[in-house]
């Protein structure tokens, strides 16, 4: 390139960096977005650029120039790390850490969107949570170490933390909506999907999902949330806050016998919502296909038929063979596999609107595979993903003893079940 080319296009990134920062002239963003498209091959940070325009509602809407390379919004924070800071716990900071390792790869620049996390406020946990249950962990704040039960401690910033993590799931569901991006991916810690209206137990604090589904209803008025909960364990929070509403889909995939005791196949919802409460129990050692074959054949039937406007999964990587706390077979491919499979469904009945959200998982390696494979799927399955996926769907295999169980118990709620 000539000199004067280049000076050109230095030109144009700083106007279009301007015009992109300022964010009060939209059709002035869309122009310098578009001139920077023109002179794309001149300029080295188009994918930075590209990045900053998706996260600006207006020019994303009038000119989105690769809807697929943009599609991913994911929230991961240093601040992630201050809960339990200091103290020995299988829910450390490391796991946060183990997916900030990975977004650390130049690779994945321009291939997904950063959304920034904001703190949720008390009001907003009153949706899902008891106001004693809030002043009581709101109580901890600034004390070195409190016991919520056995397993859930708080430190000194926990409080201010787990509402970062609840917000999280709101500034995600934010983008998704307002079609900054398709999917979503949030890396929060502290999880929470053990976390009950009234107390929290299992490492969890405050139902980071339960809430998301709670926000969609009140700042967007969605009538239709469906939550797939693939931790290892039972989503006994998010079930205990939806159980008499068919506004909530509540589907959690997990092993049995195990903590924290509930999930049974008989645990179907109650009044409005008897039906709406989905448990899928298995026992220990179920691997890729198995998990697929749920998806294919219960979840998706059951998407297909209750058309929710938005999908969230609760996303535990202790489904991963080397898990410390459970003892499923899952490789990091399969959770590729299962993430591709969920974003296809929600591509076929909610517009692809679908936010993954971290819960388990106790191996740093193990977050770090299947967590990079999972948002890889997200942004876009490569050809070689999906060509596995069609074929171990295609085959229309052997039933699994326990998909069969739920089928026949919900097959009267939903006759779409075969
Ligand atoms: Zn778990």
């Amino acid at each position: 390139r000539s000199d004067s080319e280049t000076s050109e296009h230095r030109q144009i990134e700083t106007m279009a960096r301007a015009a992109l920062a300022s964010r009060v002239h939209p059709t002035l963003a869309t122009a310098a977005t578009a001139a920077l498209m023109r002179v794309r091959r001149g300029i080295s940070e188009i994918d930075h650029l590209m990045g900053v325009a998706a996260q600006n509602p207006e020019v994303c809407r009038v000119f989105n120039p690769d809807p697929a390379a943009l599609s991913l919004g994911v929230v991961c924070d240093e601040r992630f790390a201050r809960h339990l800071q200091g103290i020995f716990h299988m829910e450390s900071s490391r796991r946060c850490e183990a997916i900030l390792s990975v977004l650390q790869d130049p690779a994945w620049e321009g291939r997904m969107v950063r959304v920034a996390p904001r703190p949720a406020a008390p009001e907003e946990l009153a949706w899902v949570h008891t106001p004693d249950y809030i002043a009581r962990v709101a109580a901890t704040a600034g004390h070195p170490l409190t016991s919520m039960d056995v397993d859930t401690q708080t430190t000194a910033d926990s409080y201010d933390t787990a509402r970062l993590a609840v917000g999280a799931v709101f500034s995600l569901l934010d983008a998704i909506l307002e079609d900054r991006v398709k999917r979503g991916f949030a890396a929060v810690r502290p999880p929470g999907h053990h976390a009950e209206p009234g107390r929290g137990m299992g490492f969890c604090i405050f139902n980071n999902v339960a809430l998301g589904a709670r926000y969609l209803q009140e700042r967007y008025g969605v009538k239709r949330v469906m939550v797939v909960d693939i931790d290892a364990h039972h989503g006994n929070g998010t079930q205990a806050a939806f159980y008499e509403t068919d506004a909530v889909l509540a589907l959690s995939i997990h092993q049995f016998p195990g903590f924290p005791g509930t999930g049974r196949l008989g645990e179907v919802g109650a009044g409005r919502g008897e039906g709406y409460t989905v448990n899928v129990p298995l026992h220990k050692g179920h691997a890729d296909r198995d998990f697929l074959c749920i998806l294919q054949f219960l979840v998706r039937p059951l998407a297909r038929a209750y058309q929710p406007e938005v999908i969230l999964v609760p996303c535990g990587f202790d489904l991963w063979l080397h898990d410390r706390l459970a003892e499923m077979r899952v490789t990091a491919e399969g959770y590729g596999l299962i993430a591709a499979l969920l974003a296809e469904i929600a591509t076929e009945v909610c517009g692809g609107r679908i936010l993954f959200v971290m819960e388990g998982g106790y191996s740093a390696e193990g977050i770090r595979e299947c967590g990079m494979k999972v948002m890889e799927s997200l942004c876009r399955p490569s050809p070689a993903v999906l060509d596995r996926l069609y074929r171990i769907t295609a085959e229309n295999p052997e039933r699994l003893p326990a998909l069969n169980k739920v089928i026949q118990i919900h097959r009267k709620y939903w006759p779409i079940l075969k």
